[in-house]
């Protein structure tokens, strides 16, 4: 997401009747791009990572930390007074959904294998934020941590707001988060309205919180209010015993990851790399887990997936094939326009979801493998198929006419009326609204053969989990590099499909807790195979097995083929000369110690921590001490002090060791 443009946001009640305008005229843009870029050949490998950071005050009068909703004009800096030193240091500052929230990006893409310099730029972001929230100090440290999830958010007392309720919360009507906590941009107040609206009720988000022996049935944080009718009913209705519940999008947009987009050559290798990433997604969601407690209490599950696939479901209870939760105030149609009835479909997912279709395109694919049931717009896809711009072939078109099933979510009244052969936010109003776990990023129609200033065919790598220090943020990134590159380079060999029936069984599998301990997951028996044969593996296995394992298959031969090894990944510690090739040892040993369950991962780590808290009661509930402790822990870690042998625990002594010795800028 750019620097956000200026306008008027509509409110939903406004807006749909442009909903269709928006599709129509999203289809011709895209059409035009396909005119422009289809035969654009020859890319380079560009790629490069998003970190998402929260700003975290730490209050140590009150021995509380809090997420701080007062110190966004940094990103405003981050983007007019400190442009040119972020330019110069190739560093991008981004918004987020959270006013609490930054992103950061290289501000020039990487190419090709970079190894450590993913690290020194993460590293460099993350000096400046700090170094710029430090103005802000007065007497508490404000500074930016890339923690996947806050403990306590949505609990007394989370934020620096001094009174957040002695007002209304009208956007998110959320009994937990005041608005305060979304971003000031209209345009985010006004996604999260929308969302509701549509949908005739608030979201609602239900986690099973780990039962210990004192945990309570029902959440004891829900508690009555009469402020919205009938929103302030709902709770009774939607929460489940046994479960944290949530009511709000902030729960899960306010959420940090860590993505990944690479520029393919040209479109039908970019088709290929992401078929081929599909079942890396569970994968390495499982192996990122970062999220072991929502809203203040213990969750029976480790990452935050789940959450934000709740948190903007936008679905009426029609299109979800349920009951409204209050009949009284909604009719099962939420805000569809009376005229629209007749015309809403079932709908058996969010639009935040695992992928639901192959692209195909490669002679390895056979339409049998896309075996889930996937509602497409019918209009939209016959539009594709036969048009006088560029036909698409029927898996590409079913992917897009996929997406097109759902409604823009925010229209600008400035920005009805686009031309269509250089504006592309119709088409990107859909896109970027459907959240999945891989995304298939189309150029605009600049994007010609020979204009190579303009991004070609992109693929985003996007269920990770965000890690707390950037050595292991850079270490996922590398290995996913290493892996883009291995499929891009032996993609007459490798044939990863399977049936998509099995990849999003695997996305519910990677959100058990421990899954990479416990957990079998479907993985290809071989990458030979034609017939998407599969087998139920351990994480361990997936990553370490001789015939089929990720590092067997995908790692060694890439990096043997760059002459850094000769059989085993293993080998580049032996590199004692080469600082650079030595730190990608250690970023694959942490990724294989993860794997193999020697070390923890951050959800197990904290979850433990927790449970020996000394003021830890055995309810579930994380206390404002314990969130504190936490929150000091966490930047310890990030900034690797080993003081208590904190750092040792969870990364292990080597790795430990290796950090405090060998600092990357
Ligand atoms: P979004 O939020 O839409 O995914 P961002 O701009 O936040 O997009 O992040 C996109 C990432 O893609 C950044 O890391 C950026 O460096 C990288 N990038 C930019 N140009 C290219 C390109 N041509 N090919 C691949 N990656 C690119
Ligand atoms: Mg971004
Ligand atoms: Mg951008
Ligand atoms: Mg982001
Ligand atoms: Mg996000
Ligand atoms: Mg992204």
């Amino acid at each position: 997401m750019g620097l956000l443009s200026s306008g008027t946001p509509m409110s939903w009640l406004d807006s749909r009747k442009y909903n269709e305008h928006v599709r129509v005229n999203g289809i011709e843009q895209l059409l035009n791009s396909f005119e422009s870029a289809e035969s654009r050949d020859g890319d380079e490998l560009y790629w490069g990572d998003e970190v998402e950071y929260m700003i975290c005050e730490f209050d140590e009068a009150n021995e509380n930390v809090v997420l701080s909703v007062k110190h966004d004009e940094v990103l405003v800096q981050l983007n007019t007074e400190y442009q040119a030193e972020c330019d110069e240091l190739n560093v991008h500052f981004h918004p987020e959904y959270g006013r609490f929230m930054l992103e950061a990006t290289p501000a020039k893409p990487y190419k090709d294998f970079e190894g450590a310099e993913v690290e020194r730029n993460m590293q460099m972001r993350r000096a400046v934020a700090e170094q710029k929230l430090k103005k802000f100090n007065d007497v508490n440290l404000v500074t930016p941590l890339s923690l996947a999830v806050f403990p306590r958010m949505g609990r007394d007392n989370f934020t620096n707001l001094k009174n957040p309720w002695d007002h209304k919360n009208s956007a998110s009507r959320s009994l937990f988060l005041p608005d305060e906590i979304i971003n000031r941009h209209a345009r985010f107040p006004t996604l999260t309205a929308n969302i509701r609206t549509r949908r005739g009720e608030k979201v609602c988000i239900n986690v099973p919180v780990y039962k210990d022996v004192r945990t309570p049935e029902t959440d004891p944080s829900i508690h009555e209010r009469d402020w919205f009718v009938p929103e302030d009913l709902e709770s009774a209705k939607a929460s489940k015993p046994g479960y944290i519940y949530m009511d709000s999008m902030g729960f899960g947009m306010g959420c940090s990851c860590l993505q990944l987009t690479f520029q393919a050559p040209n479109i039908n290798k970019a088709r290929y790399l992401y078929d081929t990433l599909l079942n890396f997604a569970p994968i390495f969601l499982a192996a990122t887990a970062a999220s072991p407690v929502f809203k203040g209490f213990l969750a029976d599950q480790d990452v935050r997936w789940n959450v934000i696939v709740g948190a903007v479901d936008d679905r009426t209870p029609y299109e979800r094939s349920v009951e409204p939760l209050l009949p009284k105030y909604n009719n099962g149609y939420g805000g569809i326009a009376t005229e629209d009835y007749a015309s809403t479909a079932r709908i058996n997912k969010s639009r935040y979801s695992v992928v639901d279709l192959y692209l195909g395109g490669n002679e390895f694919y056979d339409s049998k493998f896309n075996d889930t049931e996937v509602p497409i717009n019918e209009k939209v896809f016959k539009r594709l198929v036969d048009n006088e711009k560029f036909k698409l072939d029927k898996d590409l078109a079913r992917h897009f006419a996929h997406l097109f099933i759902r409604d823009p979510l925010v229209i600008f009244e400035e920005r009805i009326d686009q031309d269509n052969e250089t504006e592309t936010d119709h088409f990107e109003n859909i896109q970027s609204t459907n959240w999945q776990s891989v995304r298939f990023k189309v150029p605009s129609q600049s994007a010609t053969p020979d204009n190579k200033g303009a991004p070609g065919w992109r693929v985003e790598f996007r269920p990770m989990e965000v890690q707390l220090t950037d050595f292991e943020n850079a270490a996922y990134s590398n290995l996913i590099y290493l892996l883009v590159e291995s499929i891009l380079t032996f993609d007459d060999k490798i044939n990863a499909y399977m049936y998509m029936s099995e990849i999003w069984k695997n996305m519910e599998t990677a959100h058990h807790r421990d899954a990479t301990l416990k957990e079998k997951f479907y993985w290809k028996s071989d990458f030979s195979d034609l017939q998407g044969k599969t087998e139920l593996l351990s994480i361990d296995e997936i990553f370490h097995n001789h015939h089929n394992g990720i590092f067997a298959i995908l790692i060694n031969p890439i990096l043997a083929r760059k002459g850094l090894i000769v059989k085993s990944w293993t080998e580049l510690k032996d590199n004692t000369g080469n600082a650079e090739l030595v730190r990608l040892y250690h970023y694959l040993k942490l990724i294989s110690d993860r794997a193999s369950g020697k070390l923890p991962s951050f959800a197990n780590f904290i979850r433990t921590y927790i449970l020996n808290h000394p003021e830890y009661d055995q309810t579930s509930s994380v206390s404002q001490r314990i969130n504190y402790d936490v929150l000091h822990l966490s930047y310890r870690i990030t900034h690797y002090d080993d003081s208590k042998n904190e750092l040792s625990a969870f990364l292990g002594e080597e790795l430990a060791m290796y950090l405090t010795q060998n600092s990357i800028l």
